[in-house]
């Protein structure tokens, strides 16, 4: 695999740029789960015991390269400061003309949070200026942000360019040893569950899984433009219209590869998604004022059937709007299956910022085999793509 690892490089002493994800979800100003913040302390509290100076840079949310402060990393200092039970120096602007002064000034071992990275327009294009700037201040780079690895953005991919000394933390390293057990050769039968709101985000990642597995059980908002497709009354459920084509495309695939797909045969409706009142009804019988907002129980028994079955099992998006409990339980009863599942031996994996918030909710983040930080970069991975923010920290400069 050939991948740099932290052993592999000298950080005593040293000042290190350290890309995390702090990507949280984030409900009525508060974290609703620390998970990735947790991950990050390992590599962090590594970093302090070699009296390195640890610069963190890292996102949250879609600011468009904008400061908007309801996406600021202000949140994060204050939970990662508790975790690291150290103070944390938080800097505003990377643009500061005396930051590599007030950088210098710090003691070693300190920790440093710059504030989100996509409030500078560069982040996602990949701007070398910015990139030249923040390597000014570092000698050794380290990624341990793997969710965004699949991004060719200035931190994951220009910035690294410019760093002889660098690696992968140790969450990167974990994803990495992990998620390699499931490209050469998984165990069959191979069942992806994906669930989630919408088809368009998940497109890619349904092309690239009919190459590899065996069943795909689509749950969530995005079954309802499947069935849609096959011309079913979806109500007021979600709909993309302009990718019907898509999903039709995705059915003659899996036909042809013989890769089955099943969708829900029965779901949870309401006339609102404040309605305390739902209903199960057929996929056939929805009226045309339901909003789907979870699985059936039908179909929650056939999921079942193939999650049981399998020797592994990649889950990605939430059975419903499992924020609301009313429409939780299809996403806690898969939950459960593949808790059953793995302890009869099925490797399992459970990728996506909100399908780890709603395993934690459960209190079920230990009864999956591997729980991956990533989502798009999860699915990337087990689709053989090779990830550049990964390649990069191979490459030397
Ligand atoms: P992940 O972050 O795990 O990849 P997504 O971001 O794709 O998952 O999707 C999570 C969101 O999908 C949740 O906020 C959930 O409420 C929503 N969702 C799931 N099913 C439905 C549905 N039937 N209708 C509306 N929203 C849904
Ligand atoms: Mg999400």
């Amino acid at each position: 695999m050939n991948l740099r690892v932290l052993k592999d490089i000298d950080v005593k002493n040293k000042t290190v740029i350290l890309r995390t994800d702090y990507n949280v979800p984030v409900v009525d100003s508060k974290i609703s789960s620390t998970f990735r913040i947790e991950a990050s302390v390992k590599t962090i509290k590594y970093l302090i015991n070699n009296n390195a100076k640890i610069i963190i840079l890292s996102h949250r949310g879609r600011p468009k390269g904008e400061r908007r402060q309801e996406y600021s990393l202000g949140i994060i200092k204050d939970e990662l400061s508790r975790l690291l039970n150290e103070e944390i120096h938080f800097f505003n602007d990377i643009n500061e003309s005396d930051i590599k002064k007030k950088i210098s000034k710090l003691p070693f071992p300190s920790v440093i949070l710059f504030e989100n990275i996509r409030f500078y327009p560069g982040e996602k294009k990949g701007n070398s200026e910015l990139a030249e700037k923040i390597r000014e201040l570092g000698d050794v780079y380290i990624n341990d942000g793997f969710s965004v690895c699949h991004r060719k953005h200035m931190s994951v991919y220009t910035l690294p360019k410019l760093f002889e000394n660098k690696c992968a933390g140790y969450l990167l390293q974990n994803e990495v040893e992990n998620l390699y057990k499931l490209t050469c050769e998984p165990e069959s039968p191979y069942v992806f569950i994906v669930g989630g709101s919408k088809v368009s985000t998940k497109l890619d990642v349904l092309k690239n899984t009919i190459k590899y597995a065996d069943t795909i059980l689509i749950g969530g908002g995005l079954a309802f433009t499947f069935l849609k497709s096959f011309g079913f009354e979806i109500g007021k459920s979600l709909f993309e219209s302009d990718m019907v084509k898509e999903c039709d495309n995705i059915f003659k695939e899996a036909k042809e590869k013989d890769v089955n797909i099943i969708l829900p045969i029965d779901v949870i409706a309401a006339k609102s998604i404040d309605d305390s009142e739902s209903r199960i009804v057929s996929r056939g019988e929805m009226e045309k004022d339901d909003i789907g907002l979870d699985i059936g129980p039908m179909t929650a028994e056939i999921f079942k059937g193939a999650i049981m079955g399998a020797k592994t099992i990649v889950w990605n998006g939430p059975m419903g709007m499992f924020e609301k409990e009313q429409f939780a339980k299809g996403t806690i009863q898969i939950a459960k299956f593949i808790k059953e599942a793995t302890e009869k031996n099925a490797f399992s994996v459970v990728g996506g910022g909100d399908s780890v918030a709603a395993l934690n909710q459960l209190g079920q983040i230990d009864s999956v085999s591997f729980v991956s930080t990533g989502g798009g970069a999860m699915l990337e991975m087990l689709s053989g793509i090779e990830l550049p923010g990964i390649n990069v920290l191979k490459e030397e400069s």
